[in-house]
């Protein structure tokens, strides 16, 4: 999978070099490219924000960076896209992105991933909320753009435009506000990248994690049996394979119940059946 990331701290995503994901660039299993919008500006301060439009507090991310920035990254153009504003045309490509713009243009309206081209996703409190279940769909891409906002965010043209030339999704990793988008990229790459084969070494782990049935995942325990007078659930020593599963279970239906009974009520009727009912 390729995974570009637009922000004006390029910096900020060095974490992402660092364990498993680190681990998984390594291995040829994700290209990921970080470029700085600066390097999209022609003025002698590099200018990436503007007051706004109808006033009020905040500056806004400028158009111009973003939209050749975005050219550059998302490199195939839809077949009915015109070409780019002279001002693009004499820009440096940037050292990440140099030589990997195709030559051909998008076919609009195909679906497969890959063939569908990359897929913009524009961090923002008013995007929609990123799910594990989002997660998912968006591991299953060839090539995903991240576009991090500053300030109060991007001037909505770039998101429109965009819009013509790629897919796009505004996403929101919760209900509170950030002062960038780069942290909610670190937290969106991560719970995509580790569903990719070959990121995580067992990837039976993955199967009764929370959130991917519905359901938050059971307390688990190591060695040793007693510490500081606090014992492991004699069940998990039972060596009872179906005993264990069943208390398990009973575990993630009493926590989501507790923690969280929005994700409880969303569940389909068949999701529980009758002993499920009685915990
Ligand atoms: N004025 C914007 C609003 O009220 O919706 C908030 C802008 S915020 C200070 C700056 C940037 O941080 C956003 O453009 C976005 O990239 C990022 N950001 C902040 N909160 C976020 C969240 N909950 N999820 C994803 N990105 C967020």
């Amino acid at each position: 999978m390729r995974l570009d990331v637009v922000s004006i701290f390029p910096d900020y995503l060095s974490p992402l070099r660092l364990s498993l994901i680190g681990r998984a660039q390594e291995k040829g299993l994700l290209d990921l490219r970080v470029h700085d919008l600066r390097d999209w500006t022609h003025d002698r301060h590099r200018t990436v924000d503007d007051t706004p439009y109808g006033g009020g507090a905040g500056m806004v991310m400028k158009p111009e960076p973003w939209g050749e920035a975005l050219e550059a990254v998302l490199g195939e153009r839809p077949c009915s896209a015109s070409e780019p504003d002279a001002a693009s045309s004499d820009v440096p490509e940037p050292e990440a992105s140099a030589g990997d713009a195709p030559e051909d243009c998008m076919p609009e309206g195909s679906s497969s991933a890959g063939a569908a081209g990359p897929v913009l996703i524009v961090p923002s409190p008013a995007g929609e909320v990123f799910t594990q279940a989002v997660a998912r769909e968006l591991a299953a891409e060839d090539h995903l753009v991240f576009a991090c906002g500053r300030y109060e965010g991007i001037d909505q043209r770039v998101i429109d435009w965009a819009g013509e030339r790629a897919r796009v999704r505004m996403m929101s990793i919760g209900d509170y506000v950030l002062n960038g988008g780069e942290v909610a990229v670190m937290v969106m790459v991560e719970a995509i990248a580790r569903l990719l084969p070959g990121v995580i070494g067992n990837p039976e782990s993955l199967d009764e994690e929370s959130h991917e049935d519905g359901l938050l995942e059971y307390p688990v325990y190591t060695k040793p049996a007693e510490w500081r007078g606090r014992e492991v659930p004699p069940v998990l020593l039972s060596g009872d394979h179906g005993r264990v599963a069943r208390w398990r279970r009973d575990e993630r239906l009493r926590r989501t119940a507790r923690v969280r009974p929005d994700l409880l009520a969303a569940l389909p009727e068949e999701a529980l059946d009758r002993r499920d009912r009685e915990v």
